[in-house]
């Protein structure tokens, strides 16, 4: 058998290892303590959690992201994770604010929200506000370039004073969409 898959337990009198399989995504045999329900529980969310990974690796797609870009990315799905995991657990009626619950729902919220609190650090140390304030003026000034150069173009023909009405319709829209 598999060594990874051989049940860890070693027999008391001959101290060997048993010889019998250990349950799926655990790591000892029904004869060694597998069959208590939290040992059964942690070993289906290995096997749903390795599921997981298989799949991520082949469809996960390759993708060019900046560092900031993926440190932001991280902080966006934490924090959604953290407020579904509160729904969760406040639906279960249980304690928000014990931090040594050992309720599953109640240690995934408290992990969740260890991984956040570390991605906000992570942005922090990197200078991630300032990095935004960068990448949203080169945004703004792209955006301005684009505008002039179509107002400019000989194909709309405009004279000076449609140039100003063109600014100023678009000024307008522009106050309306950053509202
Ligand atoms: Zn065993």
């Amino acid at each position: 058998m598999n060594d990874d898959r051989r049940c860890r337990a070693k027999a008391k009198g001959t101290g060997k290892q048993c010889k019998r399989a250990a349950i799926n995504g655990g790591t000892v045999c029904s004869m060694h303590g597998a069959g208590a329900p939290q040992v059964k529980r942690k070993a289906a969310l290995r096997v749903t959690q390795r599921k997981a990974e298989l799949l991520v690796d082949r469809l996960g797609e390759m993708r060019d992201i900046s560092p900031e870009q993926a440190i932001l990315e991280c902080i966006t799905e934490a924090a959604g994770n953290v407020q579904m995991y509160r729904r969760l657990v406040a639906e279960a009626g249980l304690p928000l604010d014990s931090q040594d619950s050992t309720h599953p729902l109640v240690v995934l919220y408290n992990q969740e929200r260890d991984r956040l609190f570390s991605f906000a650090s992570t942005a922090n140390k990197i200078g991630l506000s300032e990095a935004m304030v960068r990448i949203s003026e080169r945004q703004g000034e792209k955006l301005v370039e684009v505008l002039e150069a179509v107002i400019a173009d000989p194909a709309l023909s405009f004279d000076a004073a449609q140039r100003d009405v063109f600014r100023g319709v678009t000024a307008k829209h522009m106050r309306a969409v950053n509202a």
